[in-house]
């Protein structure tokens, strides 16, 4: 049987390291078997999904070099390989569940489902669906859907007993079936959820092994009853140990950068990337720290895989990446610090913001050093410095950061207007809002004009800066609390 694996990234926001993550052991897994390795974009989010995240998604494992014999941008036997576009197809997968009885059409509004939540929630009970719908006779059905109603499909579940299936890395799992919500799988828009897309399009795939994040392990009971349901083999399940900061949470963007982007655009090369990812959760054999891709595809064994949550250490990838960066040759060493000069995008959005700023060549890197490369390193003092309580800017810099949390436009007018509102509802002019921020995002007091300046950054990178200014200010477990209290009573 020929090993066929996948990655199925959703193409929402910026390219995430857990993509790349997931992605190189399905690419390993495959060419160590000689199989294939898919790229599915799945999409079924319309509302969410953008063009310009799934050519991100394209764009970064390309620069990592794990490429996929099928997909959107090159085709296959079994595409189309964005979910949007299959559209049509799963319908008919829905109407043979719908007439089989594995599946029922569900009329009941958001607002009553918001109510039994909220019940269920105050209860302490599972939150989940119902079954009101359950008892609607076939004709009820037909009546609600003459007059226009809308519905959607929902999944039935056993009431009793539990799912039993295997993984391969932790063995036998159970979970009752009181635990399982009767899973929309089909959406009033006519698009297919992930639970039904995925179970489909494996299967129509031909989707050997499924390896995937953690954090879907509860979702299996779904998938199998459907596998069950359309009579088809489920495919091995080998989900990986999620990423986690430091503090062993989940990776979030919050505490750490996760799009690719930012790693490409600090200078961390894909092939120290790649090696610092097979290791999260995977060791060689002799337990070697360095390694290449195919050295990894050489003794890729999964059952090798530990189930403990991988910490993404930021400095051991710097290590790592310096290691990479040593064993260079000077010419191709040359050659790449060019390329990433160009290539972080930065150089050609600089140049309108200097042009008129320096006269000679020379000038333009100390005017733009922190754009390019790191800023200088901030101590207390560089804050002590500015006409602001230390405590103020203690407090702007964390209200930013949260407030950046929530924002997906990164231009310059965006960043403008969500920092005017904040310092507004902070009771604080513009102009002292923003001078602990000039000094966290350039290291100097005075900059290139901020709201560009932090655009060219891109997100993780202006965030990374925030975040570490913070630390340099330092703020205590309690401080923390009562800050972030204080901006949730900003926004009410
Ligand atoms: N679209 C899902 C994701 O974004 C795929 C999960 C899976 O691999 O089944 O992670």
């Amino acid at each position: 049987m020929e090993v066929r694996t996948r990655i199925a990234p959703s193409p929402t926001g910026d390219p995430h390291v857990g993509t790349a993550y997931v992605a190189l052991f399905n690419w390993a897994f495959a060419r160590a078997n000689k199989g294939k390795f898919l790229l599915r974009i799945e999409d079924t989010d319309l509302a969410r999904s953008t063009k310009s995240s799934e050519e991100a998604i394209f764009s970064s494992l390309k620069w990592l070099g794990l490429d996929w014999d099928e997909g959107p941008d090159c085709g296959g036997e079994f595409g189309p390989y964005r979910q949007s576009e299959r559209g049509d197809l799963y319908t008919g997968y829905v109407a043979q569940l719908l007439n089989a009885g594995h599946a029922f059409r569900c009329f009941c509004s958001k607002d009553r489902l918001d109510v039994l939540r909220a019940s269920q929630q105050k209860a302490g009970e599972t939150t989940g669906y119902d079954g009101l719908c359950l008892g609607l006779s076939k004709e009820d059905v037909y009546q609600k859907m003459a007059a226009g109603e809308e519905s959607v499909v929902r999944m039935k579940v056993p009431e009793t007993g539990e799912c039993v299936f295997e993984d391969r890395l932790r063995g036998s799992i159970s979970i009752a079936y009181d635990q399982i919500d009767m899973q929309v799988i089909l959406k009033a828009d006519g698009m297919p959820t992930y639970h039904l897309a995925v179970v489909v399009d494996d299967h129509l795939m031909g989707i050997t092994h499924v390896l995937r994040g953690e954090e879907w392990l509860n979702s299996v009971p779904k998938h199998k009853l459907l596998f069950e349901y359309f009579g088809w083999d489920m495919p091995e399940l080998i989900h990986l140990p999620l990423l986690r900061n430091e503090d062993k949470s989940k990776l979030s963007k919050r505490k750490n950068p996760t799009s690719l982007n930012y790693y490409k655009d600090t200078g961390v090369l894909p092939e120290a990337l790649l090696n610092f990812l097979g290791l999260m959760g995977w060791s060689m054999p002799d337990e070697r720290e360095i390694f290449d891709v195919q050295e990894m595809i050489k003794a890729l064994d999964l059952d090798r895989i530990s189930t403990s949550g991988p910490v993404f250490d930021q400095s051991k990838l710097k290590w790592l990446n310096g290691q990479y960066l040593r064993k260079l040759d000077d010419s191709d060493y040359q050659q790449r610090f060019l390329r990433w000069l160009e290539s972080s995008g930065g150089l050609e959005r600089l140049l309108p913001l200097v042009k008129d700023r320096a006269e000679t060549f020379s000038e333009l890197a100390p005017i733009s050093n922190y754009l390019i490369g790191n800023r200088a390193e901030l101590s207390l003092t560089d804050f002590k410095g500015l006409p602001l309580e230390l405590d103020l800017s203690k407090k702007i810099l964390h209200h930013l950061l949260a407030a950046l949390d929530t924002q997906v436009e990164w231009d310059r007018d965006s960043l403008f207007e969500r920092c005017g509102t904040l310092a507004s509802s902070m009771d604080l002019k513009m102009r002292d809002f923003l001078s602990p921020v000039f000094v966290a995002i350039s290291g100097k007091k005075v900059s290139l004009p901020l709201f560009d300046s932090m655009a060219i950054l891109g997100s993780d990178l202006s965030r990374a800066r925030l975040r570490d200014a913070l630390d340099v200010i330092g703020v205590s477990g309690k401080e923390r609390k009562k800050l972030e209290k204080d901006f949730i009573a900003l926004r009410d």
